[in-house]
């Protein structure tokens, strides 16, 4: 059987991912356990860096799809920068060996606690912080001018596009929380000389997440090139970058996603030298699923079969504390036995769930797997590198997975399995 992973595969009848079988992974590390392939996470970064090699550019992952320090370290020391949502994260890169000067921090709400961490990061501060609303603007200015500092700053765009995913990570609308419009971008440009605290560098736009086509990226990129083209006018020095966001799709299931060439091609459309622009633009963008999403597994052990007229029931022993995707989004993960005798004989309509105690916890449905499988053998639930464990959480008081990264034909912990301990820390019975 093949699956429709480029590094994750069957070797000798077990799947594998660089030479490592993955149950010897979980024979030693136990189970629920993520999995991932560093190979696996550098290979989209490389076509990016290809792609954009032209280009003044800066790809800056998307932490929150895949928090781990060594997974920052891992492609921070590959060349890329970071995209942070929280002062969390921004520890986290920090920690992981990150400098400020590849850093942006997105999101739609900052506190000011974390406004004053950036911006007094490795002494410079961070490169950018992509501002969402006029409001935010004002309370950065505030904290930078009590620090006697100026705050980099992109304002993000919502360039009302449809991004034509799932409404839950859909971002570009004029509907959305997300992002300043056309109007309010060029009201504040006017009032600059009112936040002696900004400086004023680029524009940011992110439409939204798992992207199949280029069409409503192109959309967006063009809206984006009109506004920069304009303020430019306005402004007295012209903007020196634009962070295009992310949200480039991967497969699931039978999706075919954009080629990373086709979308660098799109970028170079409209912001490399094909662009003739007037004034040349650095260019950021923050993939996070891209380079995520397909370099992980989620390994779970099959903790029984219940029988039904209509179907079975295989519960296993993840649940969607440790992947709620499925439960959120209502997605799609590919499912394989790690034993691959396992993927073909007496197949039966089957539900995988997990051991919560909500119907939502469920991985799949009416999909066909053999009878055999019984109390013992494992399974991998597929594309699950990104927003897995960042979303995971300790419902139903169960400790978080470990993760594992394989890396040169060797696996090693990256992080620790949760204990019981773990789970009551810092509670008070008095
Ligand atoms: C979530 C997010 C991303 C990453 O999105 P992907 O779909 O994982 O590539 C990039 N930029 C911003 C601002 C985000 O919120």
């Amino acid at each position: 059987m093949t699956i429709p992973l480029q590094f994750f595969g069957y070797e000798k009848g077990r799947l594998s991912t660089d030479g490592v079988s993955l149950a010897e992974i979980a024979h030693e590390v136990g189970t629920p356990v993520y999995i991932y392939s560093a190979e696996a996470f550098l290979s989209p970064l490389r076509e990016l860096q290809k792609g954009l090699k032209d280009l003044d550019h800066l790809i800056c992952f998307a932490v929150k799809s895949n928090s781990n320090i060594a997974i920052i370290k891992l492609l921070a020391e590959a060349g890329a920068g970071m995209d942070l949502v929280s002062g969390g994260e921004l520890f986290r890169a920090k920690k992981a060996g990150q400098h400020a000067s590849k850093m942006v921090f997105s999101g739609v709400g900052k506190t000011e606690a974390e406004m004053k961490m950036a911006l007094e990061l490795d002494v410079e501060g961070i490169f950018s912080f992509n501002v969402e609303s006029s409001h935010e603007l004002a309370v950065l200015n505030g904290v930078a001018v009590a620090l006697k500092r100026k705050a980099k700053v992109a304002l993000r765009f919502n360039p009302d596009v449809d991004a034509k995913t799932h409404p839950y990570i859909s971002t570009g609308l004029k509907k959305n929380k997300f992002g300043m419009q056309r109007k309010e971008i060029q009201e504040v440009v006017k009032r600059l000389e009112g936040y002696p605290g900004i400086d004023l560098r680029g524009i940011s736009i992110h439409i939204g997440s798992q992207l199949l086509t280029l069409a409503p990226l192109e959309d967006a990129f063009a809206r984006l090139q009109k506004v920069v083209l304009e303020l430019n006018e306005e402004l007295p020095r012209p903007l020196s970058f634009v962070d295009l966001g992310g949200g480039v799709g991967i497969r699931y299931d039978q999706e075919v996603p954009p080629t990373l060439a086709k979308y660098c091609a799109l970028v170079q459309k409209y912001f490399g030298k094909k662009a003739k622009l007037k004034y040349p633009l650095k260019v950021l963008i923050e993939p996070g699923r891209t380079l995520a999403g397909n370099a992980g597994v989620l390994v779970t052990e099959v903790l029984g079969r219940k029988q039904r007229t209509q179907k079975d029931f295989l519960v296993v022993d993840a649940g969607m504390n440790d992947l709620i995707r499925p439960a959120l989004y209502e997605s799609y993960h590919g499912i394989v036995p790690l034993n691959e005798t396992l993927t073909k004989k007496n197949l039966r309509k089957t539900n995988i769930v997990g051991p919560v105690c909500e119907s939502a916890d469920c991985f799949a449905t009416d999909r066909l797997f053999s009878t055999e499988l019984k109390k013992g053998d494992r399974l991998a639930i597929l594309s699950a590198g990104a927003y897995g464990m960042s979303m995971a959480s300790n419902y139903n008081s169960r400790p978080r997975p470990a993760e594992v990264l394989v890396r040169n034909g060797k696996f090693r912990v990256i992080r620790k399995r949760e204990t019981l301990e773990d789970l009551i820390r810092g509670e008070a019975l008095e």
